[in-house]
């Protein structure tokens, strides 16, 4: 019995609600199907301050309290969490975090 007639797909734009697993992410783009708009797309990384990066602030104006080193982690990417971006709808897809 595979008659499911009467259920038209794709016909509303944004209501893509399907739910698609999202694989682990990691600091570099990655190849995925797009929750949102259902595009196979390779995310952007967008580099955003996260936990790890305000304890290595913390950190480092403790032990290196001088000069200007505890602001090195507002400089440093691989500090930052990175926020995977869809190219195609500009959606957060998913984060991966330091910590
Ligand atoms: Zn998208």
């Amino acid at each position: 019995m595979a008659e499911e007639e009467g259920y038209e797909q794709g016909a509303q734009p944004g209501q893509f609600a399907q739910y698609v697993p999202i694989p682990e992410l990691d600091q570099a783009p990655v190849n995925i199907l797009c929750p949102y708009c259902g595009a196979n797309v390779v995310t952007t990384i967008r580099r955003e301050m996260g936990t790890f990066s305000w304890i290595m602030v913390v950190l480092l104006a403790f032990f290196g309290g001088y000069c200007c080193l505890c602001l090195i982690p507002f400089f440093v990417d691989s500090c930052k969490d990175a926020v995977h971006i869809c190219p195609n709808c500009g959606k957060q897809i998913g984060r991966y975090k330091k910590m």
